[in-house]
C-alpha cells in the first residue's frame, strides 16, 4: 500500500485539512510555502493519465474551495495549482495529487521554465499536438 494510502486509511499520521467520501486533502509535510496542502482522490490512482474523469472533477473541485479557503484565511500574494505526473515531472509519491502552494512575494520558491521559442516550430508542434 502506497504513503498516501496508509495516510488516507489513518495508518500513518498527518493533519488533515479537508476530508469527505471520495477525497481527501492534508498539509504537504514539507511545508513549501505556509500552508502547501496536498489535495487527493481515496481510491489509489497512480497519476493524471490514470484517473477517471468523474473522481479526477471531485479532486479539482476541492482543490478550487480548498484554494478560495487558503486565500481568505492564509492571505498569500499568490498560490500554484501543481500536479507532478511521473518522475520526469518530479513526481515522488505514486498516488494522484495536487499540490495547493500559498506564495508570498519574495518567497524562495522558483520554478524554472526556459524560453525554447526559437528551438520549435509553433505549427508543428500544434500539428503533433493535435494529431
Ligand atoms: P510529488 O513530488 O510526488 O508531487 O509530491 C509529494 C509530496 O508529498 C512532497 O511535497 C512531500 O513533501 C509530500 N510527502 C511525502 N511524504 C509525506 C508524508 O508522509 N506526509 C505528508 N503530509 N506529506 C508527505
Ligand atoms: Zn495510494
Amino acid at each position: 500500500m502506497c504513503i498516501f494510502c496508509k495516510i488516507i486509511n489513518n495508518e500513518i499520521p498527518s493533519k488533515k485539512v479537508y476530508e469527505d467520501d471520495d477525497v481527501v486533502a492534508i498539509l504537504d509535510i514539507s511545508q513549501a510555502g505556509y500552508g502547501h496542502t496536498l489535495v487527493m482522490p481515496k481510491k489509489h490512482y497512480e497519476n493524471i493519465l490514470e484517473i477517471p474523469d468523474n473522481e479526477y472533477s471531485k479532486v479539482m473541485s476541492a482543490v478550487k474551495k480548498l484554494s478560495e479557503k487558503i486565500n481568505k484565511n492564509v492571505k498569500p500574494d499568490g498560490i500554484n495549482v501543481i500536479n507532478n505526473t511521473n518522475e520526469a515531472a518530479g513526481q515522488t509519491v505514486m498516488h494522484y495529487h495536487v499540490h495547493i502552494i500559498p506564495r508570498f512575494k519574495d518567497d524562495d520558491i522558483r520554478f524554472i521554465t526556459p524560453d525554447h521559442q526559437n528551438k520549435y516550430d509553433l505549427d508543428e508542434v500544434l500539428k503533433k499536438v493535435c494529431e
